[in-house]
């Protein structure tokens, strides 16, 4: 029988095969340390979970709007005005079950088969392929480590062509935790409205920022880049409410309409309780939050400098997000054991199984040249896992 010729090329993550391995190798007892967390290691803060029991007791344990409760999206509305100076009214916000579910809505409203969808290298794996399930089809641009991984002018110029539908950017950025500055955005803001096409501003990772550095959405640039951007966030990275699945976009009230459709013939809405504990979240103190960040800004210093002063490997000083792209590119050509690394893959696999450390190949994100270590994990893992890379790579022939 031929199953959906769309969906059928959307590939299983890279990642899944590494992933195995390590939970194998753990649960026959071997003490692995794992650098693929991709949500924070934090409990959500207590505030949040009481607040998701108090409506259990209030009895908001029924459907909800299907776009999300009205106090939310008032909240929502509140927060991006506060903090991204930004001015949306109720209707140009829809809450979705995660910020993932927020992106695939997205594209699932905005293209028709054959448009181009541009997005930046390296990039957080689930982008093409949602791309790809709405028909669409993903534009890769290079970025380069020495630039930042910051997008390259243009290259990005260079991609626009008629089918250009979207952009996406994702700032602070997974896997290299790389921020744009206002000056670039300023630059997309201009292409995107010369070019008539749409940004999609994943700003997911907002809240963990370091050094002092700031967070810019590209929709508080003017009236004209905002009405053509549709700015994604949620409660999982910031809030350590990874679990909850709440998510939202703010954009174009006719965008966002058909988005609002789609949703409420297909999930319907966001659960209840976990809308109650983002309110809470929303409305909450903020020290929390910034708590967390100093938390995660020492684990990022502390393994930055350790990768730096390993011979063979080499780090970019992250400004956003809990993740490190670990440069490996020296090493590859080099034998272990006898087997040699050809890329990411390998490497990983490789230091799995040698010293049972799980990282994930940077082949992922479309960049072989490196592996993602998450400095979402406790001190001492990330003690002793840089420990055994640094043993690793110093077996390396
Ligand atoms: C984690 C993550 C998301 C998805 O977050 P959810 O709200 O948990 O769905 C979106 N974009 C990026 C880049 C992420 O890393």
């Amino acid at each position: 029988m031929e199953l959906s010729r769309k969906n059928q090329n959307i590939t299983a993550s890279l990642t899944l095969a590494i992933d195995a391995k390590a939970k194998k190798m753990r649960s026959d007892g071997i003490d692995v340390i794992g650098f693929g967390a991709g949500e924070p290691d934090f409990n959500t803060p207590n505030h949040i979970i009481e607040a998701a029991k108090e409506a259990l007791d209030n009895g908001y344990t029924k459907y909800t709007p299907s776009s999300g409760i009205i106090e939310l999206r008032h909240a929502i509305c509140k927060k991006l005005m506060q903090d991204n100076n930004v001015d949306y009214k109720l209707d140009e916000i829809l809450v979705s079950n995660g910020a993932k579910h927020s992106l695939y809505n997205i594209f699932q409203a905005i293209l028709n088969p054959g448009d181009e969808v541009i997005i930046p290298l390296p990039y957080w794996v689930s982008y093409p392929e949602m791309v790809k399930m709405a028909g669409g089809i993903p534009v890769f641009i290079e970025s380069l480590e020495q630039d930042g991984f910051s997008i390259d002018l243009e290259n990005l110029e260079d991609a626009i062509n008629s089918k250009t539908k979207a952009l996406i950017i994702n700032s602070p950025n997974n896997p290299c935790g790389c921020v744009y500055d206002r000056e670039l955005l300023e630059k997309i803001a201009e292409l995107a409205i010369k070019h008539d096409f749409l940004v999609v501003s994943d700003e997911i990772y907002e809240s963990l920022l370091y050094d002092g550095v700031e967070h810019v959405s590209i929709a508080s640039l003017g009236p004209e880049i905002k009405d053509r951007t549709l700015l994604v966030n949620g409660m999982s990275k910031g809030y350590a409410m990874t679990g909850w699945r709440i998510g939202y976009t703010a954009g174009n009230q006719e965008i966002i309409k058909v988005m609002a459709n789609i949703q409420s013939h297909s999930t319907s809405n966001p659960n209840s309780m976990a809308q109650y504990a983002s309110l809470a979240a929303l409305e909450g103190p903020k020290d929390i939050v910034l708590d967390m960040v100093s938390q995660f800004d020492k684990r990022r210093t502390f393994m930055v400098d350790k990768i730096n002063s390993i011979n063979g490997i080499s780090c970019l000083k992250p400004e956003g997000a809990f993740y490190v792209m670990l440069n490996i590119v020296d090493v590859i050509g080099r034998y272990h054991n006898g087997k040699i690394i050809k890329g990411s893959l390998d490497f990983a696999d490789s230091l799995l199984e040698s010293q049972s450390v799980a990282v994930v190949p940077g082949i992922a994100f479309g960049a072989d040249g490196y592996v993602r270590l998450s400095y979402a994990t406790s001190n001492e893992n990330i003690e002793e896992g840089l420990n055994r890379i640094e043993m690793f790579v110093g077996e390396l022939k």
